[in-house]
């Protein structure tokens, strides 16, 4: 008799750590199901801003942090990580943004291809990627979200991209969302302290006052990682590199005790298939 194959999730994202920061705690709860969690990192994180003390026994960021990414996925019980090695491209307006290997460079049917190509060969149940705003709003995470919206489209469709594979149709695709809700009173309490809410993070690339501006998205499924959230924590902590921020700043602080307030919980709307704005579930394979 044929073994039944596993259930499987595909995720699609952009830099390595994108992976553990964001929903790391959900593909480590699914990996511990005994569900076969596959990832797709677009970019090989060479723009982000290393100090000299991480470089030892690298020759460049890249290879640090595909390093990073590996010690990540053995954490979060990962079956397999899928390169597409593309440029980093850096946020909108800086030379980064105008590399022509970057992500954003690329031509959105030469990424889709490639991500219809890895639904087809790995058959998932469950495709993941960024929301529509690239969750903050990253050039490569807008890029790799609608690359992947593209191929979940043509993934089952014979004419499109027929060099990528046999047609396969999985069961949903969700985006990773958070609630907005959150970031509001962060950037209440850091404009009550005189901070700038709009300069946020390592490379000050992340503009809390925009994000707490845009609107929610549906959180359709919000999946309960607490008995793995210790995986999603030393996946999260091989990225070295990105962590190290100096000193922390008040800045972090403030972001960091909020955070410490949230539940372990990842939030995903269902965007295909479609369902009604108060669909509400606990696990990302219910219909
Ligand atoms: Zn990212």
């Amino acid at each position: 008799m044929a073994s039944k194959k596993n259930k499987s999730i595909l995720v699609s994202l952009a830099h390595p750590d994108d992976e553990s920061f964001g929903m790391g705690g959900t593909l480590a709860y699914y990996a511990s199901q005994g569900v076969d969690v596959y990832l797709i990192c677009a970019t090989n994180g060479d723009v982000g801003t290393v100090s000299p003390e991480f470089m030892n026994g690298y020759d460049t960021i890249a290879e640090l942090r595909q390093a990073e990414l590996s010690c990540a996925a053995q954490h979060l019980g990962l079956k397999d990580v899928i390169l597409l090695n593309y440029r980093d491209s850096g946020m909108a307006g800086t030379p980064d943004n105008e590399h022509p290997d970057c992500l954003v460079a690329a031509p959105l049917d030469e990424v889709a291809e490639k991500v219809t190509h890895y639904i087809r060969k790995l058959q998932p149940d469950v495709v993941i990627t960024f929301d529509p705003v690239g969750g903050y709003h990253h050039p490569d995470h807008i890029a790799i979200y609608e690359a992947t919206q593209k191929a979940y489209e043509a993934a089952n469709d014979p004419d499109k991209y027929p060099e990528a594979g046999a047609p396969f149709q999985p069961q949903a695709l969700y985006y990773h969302v958070f609630p907005r809700r959150f970031l509001r009173l962060v950037v209440r309490v850091l404009k009550l302290l005189g901070r700038d809410p709009s300069k946020f993070g390592r490379n000050e690339d992340i503009d809390l006052e925009m994000l707490a501006g845009d609107e929610d998205y549906p959180r359709h499924v919000e999946v309960d990682f607490k008995p793995v959230a210790d995986k999603q924590k030393q996946a999260a902590q091989c990225h070295a590199s990105q962590l190290d921020m100096g000193p922390p700043s008040l800045t972090g602080r403030i972001f960091n005790a909020f955070r410490s307030l949230a539940p372990s919980k990842d939030s995903f709307m269902r965007a295909y298939p479609p369902t009604a704005d108060d669909f509400h579930a606990t696990d990302l394979f219910v219909n």
